[in-house]
């Protein structure tokens, strides 16, 4: 495989075709949206700046990764060649059956269709597709250069070589594959999103502030970030996302997103990327303070 379409360059997909590109890969990335498409560049320019700066990579390096990201914002286009699509567009399942219809059209019908999707189903989006054995999760992880873990999802028609192709290709990029079985949340977040959840349930009760949930996490129980300080680097809006599908998926009143989480959505405090979410975030600052609303 030589050729990579990342769909989407928001938190997730900039940090695939990052990736992707550092290891020598040709990467197109695509957004419906041309600013996003900017902006994508200039956090992958940043982000390689400060791989420099720590000397895990070289300036040199630093050129060529860059040199092999192109952008655009024609889907047919930008997948005519690929090898591997990874589609990484908004965790809505809609606009990702809609996407897989059209990567279906567009594609060579030996090109593998990845998704990064944190909860949607794999199943269901291979069956928007013309040959579903071919339709993989690729479930990478937050902030994509820097994670070790590709939580690998089999989907009930997805085939043994696209599997086994997907793990060595995860294993070039350094990073480890796990495989698993297509149900609501897949492992990581059916275990992570609970905890964000109750951690949430846990401010809006009034049990402790903001600082002190994440303190007991991180002091008491070794986390390198606390629930609600992670739930904003997630973003939100996605937590919200995935909570609805598990809820959905399972039918168990227990993975019931709290309202305070609703809320905030529907405010449109989604985290670090809108400015505010359980913390507020000021360009250029590492100090973590706590949103006025929960100050
Ligand atoms: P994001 O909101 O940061 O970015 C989404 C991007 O998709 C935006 O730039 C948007 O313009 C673009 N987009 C929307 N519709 C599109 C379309 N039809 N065609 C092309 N581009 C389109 O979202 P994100 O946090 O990067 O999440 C992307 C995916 O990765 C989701 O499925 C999410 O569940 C998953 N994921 C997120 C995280 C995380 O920590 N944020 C971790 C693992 C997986």
């Amino acid at each position: 495989m030589k050729n990579i379409t990342v769909i989407g360059c928001g938190t997730m997909g900039n940090g695939i075709a990052h990736t992707f590109a550092q290891y020598g890969f040709t990467v197109i990335l695509v957004d419906i949206n041309p600013d996003a498409l900017n902006k994508a560049l200039i956090t992958i320019e940043k982000n390689l700046d400060r791989q420099v700066t720590k000397g895990t990579i070289t300036e040199i390096e630093k050129q060529r990764t860059l040199a092999h990201i192109s952008t655009d914002t024609n889907l047919a286009n930008a997948v005519s060649q690929a090898d591997l699509v990874i589609e990484a567009a908004i965790e809505n399942s809609d606009i990702k059956l809609q996407l897989f219809r059209q990567l279906s059209e567009y594609c060579n019908e030996q090109t593998i269709l990845a998704s990064n999707t944190s909860s949607i189903s794999i199943t269901k989006i291979a069956a928007a597709v013309k040959n579903p054995q071919r339709v993989i999760g690729m479930h990478f992880m937050n902030p994509v250069p820097v994670m070790k873990l590709v939580e690998v999802i089999r989907g009930y028609a997805t085939s043994n070589e696209v599997t086994q192709a997907v793990m060595q290709l995860t294993r070039q990029l350094q990073k480890e594959p796990v495989v698993v079985n297509d149900y609501p949340g897949f492992v990581a977040n059916r275990i992570l999103m609970p905890m964000i959840n109750e951690a949430v349930y846990t401010l809006y009760e009034g049990v402790a502030g903001v600082a002190e949930i994440d303190t007991v996490m991180k002091l008491g129980m070794a986390h390198p970030m606390g629930p609600l300080q992670l739930a904003d680097f997630i973003g939100l809006d996605v937590c919200l996302a995935i909570l609805n599908v598990l809820h959905q998926g399972f039918g168990n009143p227990k993975y019931a997103p709290c309202p305070l989480l609703v809320n905030m959505v529907t405010a449109g405090q989604l985290g670090i990327k809108s400015g505010a979410g359980f913390y507020q975030y000021k360009a250029g600052s590492k100090e973590l303070v706590v949103a006025d609303k929960f100050a």
